[in-house]
């Protein structure tokens, strides 16, 4: 069996066990690139597919593949981006990804970084030095090196909230990494909440919760990412409750983060809430101009390349919603100069390269119809259907899903969305709006169907 083969028919099978939409959205571009050591590398086509397939579908991928080839042990991804010409398959963007956690080499990096630790799961590229810090983030990192300096001891726990894309898992990564290298012995464990809840039901299945929990309760450090996915799964919050509650009685440090506060987590159990704000609790809002302008420039530092202070200017003008998109939109431009061999792109280059991602000023025409695309993308449906009158199910749905979503992301009036949809009244708009607005009161899936949609909408 070739290795493309043996995607197809893990494909296949994961393809059964989750929602089709979820399947189109991170599959779609997907591919193997290695298997070595019992470790699958799968190449996804950006950095946020890397992040779902890695925390949300870890466990998926690893049961499909295993149905075919029983020894593998692990899976990590990397980005890739299609070339432009048709011999050359893919261009790894991000060489720091590139690599095996299993195998300890560079997969073609031209670039190379160290491998994350997989036991601990502590990238070692995130680091505090790597942070850019400015008004928005300051406090944040300022807990975090307080933390680093006696953990166990003071904000404890540590609870971040902010944004998508704004640096939470690479705060909590370095402070993995600055506690590694201050107290080698201590035990170090970073995970998603995705990860843990994965975990966790697999040792229900394989009747291991004792290990899984004294595995835990053994760790110094535990960092934990993206705790707003705990919402909802009872049984993983009385178990994470527990685990949490034996760490903070020996003093050990916790740290976790999340998209919103504390409060603000829908059917968080209240004992597990009043622990979090027991803590310490820091926001990130979002990067001013000239952070902005600092972040671009310790990236082409790392990078190895350089871009006049013009086009560094013009980037972090025209890309301001969160530090990944920056990121996104910096690769962009260093692929294509390095790919059409250009030292120094013209503004009306990088306009060309940026394209779709330069959207201010014309925020509404450009975004309004971007969210449609990502709609009828997302939903497999034909984008001139979506904005029709059609009643079948499959797209009124969606319909108001489009319209919720122009109304909170792009705060575009009533009127002004029923005009996205073939001139309808405006009540019908707002109908859309409440409607979704309270549904997203009691569904969860809803609710996760939406932060999907937003994380595509805003990310490459
Ligand atoms: P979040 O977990 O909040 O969604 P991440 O920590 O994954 O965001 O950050 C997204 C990307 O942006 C990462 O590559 C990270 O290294 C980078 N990044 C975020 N904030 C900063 C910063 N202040 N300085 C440098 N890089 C940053
Ligand atoms: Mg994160």
């Amino acid at each position: 069996m070739t290795l493309d083969e043996l995607w197809r028919a893990a494909l296949g099978d994961i393809e059964l066990s989750i929602s089709k939409a979820n399947f189109v959205t991170w599959f779609k571009n997907t591919t193997i690139v290695s298997l070595e050591n019992d470790h699958v590398v799968v190449g996804v086509p950006n950095g946020f597919a890397k992040e779902w397939l890695e925390n949300k579908y870890h466990g998926y991928i690893l049961k499909a593949l295993r149905a075919m080839r029983p020894e593998v042990r692990g899976m990590s991804c990397v980005v890739y981006s299609p070339a432009p010409t048709k011999d050359v398959h893919y261009k790894p963007i991000d060489a720091a990804i590139a690599t095996s956690a299993r195998a300890h080499t560079p997969i073609m990096a031209p670039r190379t970084t160290p491998t994350p630790q997989s036991e601990t799961n502590i990238n070692p590229r995130y680091t505090f030095e790597s942070f850019v810090v400015g008004e928005y983030n300051e406090l944040a990192k300022a807990a975090c090196l307080a933390v680093c300096e006696s953990p166990g001891h003071i904000y404890n726990p540590l609870f971040i909230y902010g944004g998508v894309g704004l640096g939470k898992t690479h705060l909590l990564q370095a402070i993995g990494n600055a506690v590694h290298i201050a107290y080698p012995e201590k035990k170090i464990r970073y995970t998603s909440s995705e990860r843990f809840t994965t975990e966790l039901i697999e040792a229900i299945k394989s009747h291991r919760t004792d290990a899984f929990k004294s595995a835990y309760q053994k760790i110094d450090l535990l960092l934990i990412d993206d705790i707003q996915f705990l919402s909802g799964k009872e049984k993983t919050q009385q178990e994470f409750f527990h685990i949490f509650n034996v760490l903070y009685q020996l003093n050990k440090q916790v740290v976790m983060s999340s998209d919103r506060p504390p409060k603000a987590i829908a059917t968080l159990e209240d004992r597990l809430r009043s622990r979090f704000e027991g803590g310490m609790i820091v926001d990130i809002g979002k990067p001013d101009m000239e952070t902005r302008i600092a972040i671009l420039q310790l990236k082409l530092r790392e990078k190895n390349f350089a871009l006049s202070d013009e086009s560094l200017r013009f980037i972090a003008e025209n890309i301001t919603h969160n530090v990944r998109e920056l990121e996104g939109a910096l690769n962009r431009v260093v692929a294509a100069c390095e790919l059409s061999n250009i030292s120094s792109p013209s503004i009306e280059q990088l306009q060309q390269i940026l394209g779709d991602l330069l959207a201010s000023g014309k925020r509404h025409i450009v975004h309004g119809k971007h969210v449609l695309n990502v709609i009828s993308e997302f939903y497999e449906i034909n984008s001139e259907e979506l904005v029709s009158r059609g009643r079948k199910k499959e797209i009124v749905r969606p319909r108001q899903i489009a319209m919720y979503l122009l109304r909170t992301e792009l705060n575009i009036s009533y009127p002004g969305i029923g005009g996205y949809f073939g001139g309808r009244d405006h009540t019908t708009a707002l109908h859309a709006y409440e409607k979704i607005n309270k549904e997203l009161e009691q569904n969860e899936r809803l609710r996760e169907e939406i932060s999907l949609l937003k994380e595509k909408i805003y990310v490459l």
